[in-house]
């Protein structure tokens, strides 16, 4: 997402005028950056939804700032897909018709309300492959148990583990964190790596994490490297560390991605 990108894409929105607008928390928060800072209006459309990537309050006002409406926050998984979705008084339902959801405690115990815990799935639309009481990975902070918009579904105050980040380059593009973990997940999914964590260490320096499983070859390396090298530039120096396992974050969250350029 180049700055020309950006501009491409707010001149398609001015023009099309959608009614909902639907991107990666990251990718919002850089368009809404770009146009304040350039001084360029944005079309308003009646519902605009975040999702993919954890959405703090800066993002969240620099949206609803540049948009001039309210976002709506979501929260989905690649496992099993819709989880919650924010309502108008910006609690998140938890779609418990469809995965049924816990925030239990590090002993395994429901979490009072205002406490945070982890995110425990069960599926119940899943005949292919079971996932019951799944943890997923991801923390949430427990709601009350009744919202005033009227809604009936479980609530979470926030979702708070959700922690990918995307990668800023030199010129001011962005790359997504969902960029490296499709480009990887590939390689995981076949057994060449168990895990991994893409580090930018410095705008064209990337650290590749990796627990090497069967067969990682030359080639596979390569071409994750010439990928990587269209999307973040060709100068880029990507180093490769294999190691035993891939250290957790204090809460116990295991990132597919961080950047140090931007912290
Ligand atoms: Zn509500």
């Amino acid at each position: 997402m180049t700055p020309g990108d950006i501009e491409k894409y707010i001149h398609t929105i001015n023009i099309y005028k959608p009614d909902l607008i639907r991107g990666y928390a990251g990718s919002l928060y850089e368009i809404c950056r770009y146009a304040e800072k350039n001084n360029l209006d944005i079309y308003s459309p009646k519902v605009i939804v975040s999702a993919a990537e954890t959405l703090d309050d800066e993002m969240r006002d620099q949206i609803e700032r540049v948009f001039g409406q309210k976002l709506y926050d979501f929260y989905g998984s690649r496992e099993v897909s819709n989880l919650a979705g924010e309502c108008e008084d910006g609690l998140m339902h938890s779609f418990a018709f469809w995965n049924y959801q816990e925030l239990l405690d590090g002993h395994n115990h429901p979490v009072k309300q205002g406490e945070e815990g982890k995110v425990v799935v069960t599926n119940l639309f899943n005949y292919s492959m079971p996932l019951i009481r799944y943890e997923i990975g991801d923390m949430a902070v427990l709601g009350p148990e009744h919202c005033s918009c009227g809604n009936v579904l479980p609530t979470f105050e926030k979702i708070t583990g959700r922690i990918t980040d995307h990668f800023m380059l030199k010129n001011g593009a962005t790359v997504p964190a969902e960029f490296f973990i499709h480009l990887l997940g590939v390689v995981c999914n076949t057994g060449e790596i168990k895990q991994f964590q893409v580090i930018q260490e410095d705008y064209d320096k990337i650290k590749i994490l990796a627990v090497v499983g069967a067969g990682l070859t030359d080639e596979y390396r390569k071409d994750v490297e010439s990928k990587i090298k269209v999307a973040v530039g060709s100068d880029c120096e990507i180093t490769w560390d294999f190691v035993d396992s891939i250290p957790k974050t204090a809460t116990g969250k295991y990132l597919y991605t961080r950047s140090l350029v931007r912290k």
